[in-house]
């Protein structure tokens, strides 16, 4: 499933392993939406984990009513685990969010597969002569996985030759800001620079 997810993202002009997140963590919200908002097993770790941030907040408020099943299996619990001060003071050490924990899983199982896919020297020839770039964050958090050395300067060196290549596109930018330059002003250079990060 992962694999197939970033062949896929290898066709792209984006970070395979933040393409794969996103399009797996959209899979689980489906079935959270179908099913998992009353999975008892689901619902106790929504409780555990602690809290939903506000970004996973604003997904689940579409859910509308049948969010009702998950807050009335989640409430009672959080009644009798609040006895004391004391016993809240525990949980302050573990806070999560539970689907930001899910989107975690998502990120290490796809850093492990693409470390998988570039330790074979076919894989590692489809990365390099796609149009796909690891983000800075997936660049770093791959590498650290990586066993491969020569894999891993292969990957740096993609990373380092967008980073030249954007930071050429933002000076012709403020080049072309000068009222003498006949240069074409390129607006746009922050949002490969955007990509990169
Ligand atoms: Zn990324
Ligand atoms: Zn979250």
């Amino acid at each position: 499933m992962m694999e197939l997810c970033l062949h896929e993202a290898l066709k792209l002009n984006d970070c395979p392993v933040c393409h794969c997140i996103k399009k797996e963590f959209d899979e689980y919200m489906k079935w959270f939406k179908i099913e998992g908002y009353k999975e008892p097993s689901v619902c106790k770790s929504i409780q555990e984990a602690g809290y939903i941030c506000d970004r996973h907040k604003s997904i689940l408020k579409d859910m509308g009513e049948y969010l009702n099943n998950t807050f009335d299996f989640i409430l009672p619990i959080d009644l009798e685990a609040f006895k004391s001060p004391k016993s809240i003071k525990k949980m302050a050490k573990h806070l999560m969010c539970k689907f930001c924990l899910e989107e975690e899983r998502i990120e290490k199982l796809s850093i492990m597969q693409l470390c998988k896919i570039v330790a074979s020297k076919k894989g590692l020839s489809i990365y390099m002569n796609s149009s796909a770039n690891l983000c800075k964050r997936h660049l770093i958090l791959t590498i650290d996985q990586l066993k491969d050395s020569s894999a891993a300067e292969a990957i740096l060196n993609k990373y380092k030759k967008r980073l030249s290549q954007t930071i050429e596109a933002l000076e012709a930018y403020f080049n072309s800001l000068d009222y003498n330059s006949a240069e074409k002003k390129n607006k746009r250079a922050f949002q490969e620079a955007l990509k990169l990060y």
